[in-house]
């Protein structure tokens, strides 16, 4: 009987854990008895870092081709129910029906969303950056500000969480503006957060160099505040200062997918499934997690990945590897990924490109920005590549960042 590794979701993790997969699978001989099944809505994958930026082209590259080639097989749907129990799960195809399917390994990959906290109309007003679709509505949406009437509300945009994405957005938002509503126009930015300052969260250095940045590309900054409300003209903060504005981009955190909590193992506040450095999820057998599902220790210094692509592109070469492994009786792989960086987009100032975990300041304006731009749209594409060159770089111990 043919043996199946299930991966649930084409995001960065998903994809590569396909690709690890079928790698251990063929330096086996196994592929007449052990399939990989890729499940997920397209066979695409979402470049979501970029998506705070205003031009959409070539954000969801089709990864057909090189699942092909590998050897992967691939459903179009999602997953709707995991009884692992039974190893059994429910999908719900994209033509409408419903099937059921079996595994031997089930790797979760489904990723993250936004986190919409309870305000008074955030749900009803607020825009995102979170998938394509949701970028798309914002970057409708501001094209279509030209159309009304100068305004303060309209010339205005309000972008509420100063953590990366949100930094990201704001710093861009001046010159998106300007480039929509024309160069003479009194454009407003303001980025609130309820940090003591903006990027707080990156350390103290980092916090001086993003708060330049911020001035320089000129976006105000409201912190140490909460948001009251906000309606399709205004948002009111917790200090009782309304701000017209009809733009107002929630950049809130994000949560684990949902179908995190059916796997009875313990979970982090963000909904994460806490793995052993293997990445299973502890309490069930023949369950791995990656990518933005998984908590686990990146190094013995007590370290943890984060919700970022660079940890999810190793988290699932390391999954598939040892989901494959398990079935072929070679040894797994501990999950290790001592580096960490980041690099942060600041709009027309540049970027700041920081590394380690306490975030030393190490490039910063053209010089992070050539980073950023290599990053953005070199290293984190899935390569267009044959079978052999992307098992040549689907190992488990590939290093994201040299
Ligand atoms: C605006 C923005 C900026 C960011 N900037 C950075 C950055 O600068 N650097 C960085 O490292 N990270 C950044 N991130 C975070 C990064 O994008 C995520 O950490 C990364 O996408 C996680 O990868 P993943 O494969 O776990 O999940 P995802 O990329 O979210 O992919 C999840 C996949 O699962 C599929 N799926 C969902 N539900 C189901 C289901 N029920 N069944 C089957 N499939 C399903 C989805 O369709 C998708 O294919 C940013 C994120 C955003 C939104």
């Amino acid at each position: 009987m043919t043996a199946k590794i299930v991966i649930a979701g084409s995001g960065f993790a998903g994809f590569w854990a396909s690709i690890s997969a079928m790698r251990v699978i063929s330096q086996a001989n196994k592929e007449d008895s052990i399939k990989v099944i890729l499940v997920s809505p397209r066979p695409n994958v979402t470049i979501r870092p970029r998506l705070y930026e205003a031009k959409l082209d070539n954000m969801s590259p089709d990864i057909s081709k090189q699942i092909a080639a590998a050897g992967v097989e691939y459903i179009a749907g999602k997953i709707e129910k995991i009884d692992s129990d039974n190893k059994i799960l429910t999908i719900n195809l994209v033509n409408g029906s419903q099937t059921t399917l079996t595994y031997d390994r089930f790797v979760l990959a489904t990723g993250s969303q936004l986190a919409i906290p309870p305000v008074p109309g955030f749900y009803e007003y607020g825009f995102n950056v979170d998938t394509l679709e949701d970028a798309q509505r914002l970057e409708v949406h501001l094209q279509a500000l030209k159309s009304k009437p100068d305004s303060h509300a309209r010339n205005t945009v309000v972008v509420v969480g100063g953590g990366l994405t949100g930094l990201e957005s704001a710093a861009e938002m001046p010159a998106r503006l300007k480039a929509i509503l024309g160069d003479n126009v009194n454009i407003r930015v303001l980025i609130v957060d309820t940090a003591p300052a903006p990027g707080a969260g990156m350390g103290a250095d980092a916090s001086l160099v993003i708060q330049q940045a911020l001035s320089e590309c000129g976006v105000e900054s409201r912190v140490g505040l909460r948001v009251e409300s906000i309606d399709n003209k205004s948002i009111t903060l917790s200090n009782r200062e309304c701000i017209e504005s009809n733009t107002v981009v929630l950049a809130t955190g994000v949560k684990a997918n949902t179908l995190t909590e059916q796997i009875s193992s313990k979970r982090d506040t963000s909904g994460r499934i806490i793995s052993d450095s293997y990445l299973h999820a502890k309490a069930v057998s023949g369950v791995f997690v990656a990518g933005d599902t998984v908590k686990a220790p990146t190094d013995d210094k007590g370290n943890y990945n984060l919700m970022t692509c660079q940890h999810a592109l190793s988290l699932g070469r390391v999954a598939g590897h040892n989901a494959a492994a398990e079935l072929t009786g070679i040894p797994l792989y501990p999950y290790n990924q001592p580096k960490y960086v980041t690099c942060l987009d600041l709009g027309a100032w540049g970027a700041l490109y920081t590394e380690g975990w306490d975030r030393r300041v190490c490039f910063t304006k053209n010089e992070g920005k050539r980073i950023k731009q290599e990053i953005n749209t070199q290293w984190i594409y899935p390569p267009e590549l044959g079978r052999d060159e992307l098992f040549a770089i689907a190992n488990p111990d590939y290093v994201i960042v040299p």
